[in-house]
């Protein structure tokens, strides 16, 4: 097994934004099923998804989710294609009856920014705040009321490029609709809090190619005109299956559910988010490297991080590969560094990032 890189392996560190590092277990587990699922005589890629070995995954999965976000049955837990981007649009297409409703946005970064320019199809957009006032270096305090009008209120419970986090879900008289895409699982949340909750899996969940949606089943009102794959009602009636479903990548979803149920769930997930964060932001806090964002509001998922002179930029990632690792080149938008710390990126991982970032600024300071 060639999985771990500190036993001087190739499998190293992986710090992407997503696709991501998924846990070790799961990939052996996933390598040891790959051709051959139980009695199948094939692959879990290659079995019908609605014979009842793929039922069974599907299921599997599906009440794992609900057990692990702790969901009930006035809430549908859908599993779709076309990533959290396509449910920026399919939100207001399942949410608001015509285009002459509305929503409020809560702008925070760059992905709530773009859910709200996608919404803008569909609806009248109402934005109640937006972080780029303070240059993203904070979330915003002075918060608008959504319209009396507003069908919900739309925010980025995790920005992953900007790296600000809410840490309680923000108030507002509209159902809140939070894109989880990049903190899901990190640590519990009561879901009656929210009208829908949405993500994309490749972070905490699993591959790319299955994006999950849990919304309150009486706020779905999809317009005739909502392409099927995406009309919630019809994908709850027929089980995420109103086409053929992404098979591999809920397999692969579901076998990192029942990691994360095996490890602690949500909440052992937060205790070692808060560890590893912790870690990071202390190092950064030194004075070589710099975050720009508030401490009330900085991310426990993807933390990005400059280094006090660009040109140094290369010589730091390439350092960082050499020394087993990968993902750390910040997002087009922001320059620099970001390291993501989801939940299968071990403390381990992260103190050998630290130790090396406090090496480089010894030897670069
Ligand atoms: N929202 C957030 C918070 C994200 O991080 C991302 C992707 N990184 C998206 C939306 C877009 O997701 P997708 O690529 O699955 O469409």
């Amino acid at each position: 097994r060639i999985f771990v890189y500190n036993a001087g392996m190739k499998r190293a560190y992986n710090f992407n934004p997503g696709p991501c590092g998924l846990p070790d277990e799961v990939m052996a587990r996933a390598q040891d099923e790959f051709s051959l699922y139980q009695n199948e005589g094939a692959s879990a890629m290659e079995i019908l998804h609605r014979g009842k070995a793929f039922m069974d995954i599907y299921e599997r999965a599906h009440s794992l989710l609900r057990e692990l976000l702790g969901a009930n049955d006035d809430y549908a837990i859908l599993f779709l294609t076309g990533g959290a981007t396509g449910q920026a649009a399919a939100l207001p297409l399942n949410m608001i009856p015509d285009d002459e409703g509305a929503a409020a946005y809560l702008i925070s970064g760059h992905w709530s920014r773009r859910a709200a320019g996608e919404a803008k199809k569909y609806c009248r957009v109402q934005i109640v705040a937006d972080a780029a006032d303070n240059g993203h270096s904070a979330l915003p305090d002075n918060i608008e009321d959504a319209a009396e009008d507003a069908a919900f209120l739309h925010y980025a419970d995790n920005e992953t490029i900007h790296g600000l986090e809410f840490f309680a879900p923000p108030n507002s008289r509209a159902p809140l609709v939070a894109d989880m895409s990049s903190n899901i699982l990190s640590r519990p949340i009561r879901v009656s809090d929210y009208g829908a909750i949405y993500a994309g899996a490749q972070k905490n969940l699993g591959p790319t190619g299955v994006t999950i949606v849990v919304i309150r089943k009486d706020l779905i009102c999809a317009r005739p005109q909502t392409p099927m794959v995406w009309d919630y009602r019809k994908q709850m009636e027929h089980d995420s299956m109103i086409n053929t479903p992404p098979t591999f990548p809920i397999y692969m979803t579901g076998l990192v559910l029942e990691w994360a149920k095996k490890e602690g769930g949500p909440a052992e997930m937060a205790r070692r988010s808060e560890e590893k964060s912790r870690m990071l932001y202390e190092c950064l806090d030194e004075g070589f490297y710099r975050n720009d964002v508030a401490s009330s509001c900085r991310s426990r998922m993807n933390v990005p991080f400059f280094l006090p002179d660009e040109s140094l930029l290369d010589e730091f990632l390439d350092g960082a590969r050499e020394n087993g690792m990968i993902g750390l080149k910040g997002h087009a938008v922001l320059g620099g560094c970001r390291a993501s710390l989801y939940n299968a990126m071990p403390v381990r991982g992260v103190r050998c990032l630290t130790d090396y970032m406090r090496d480089f600024a010894r030897r670069r300071g």
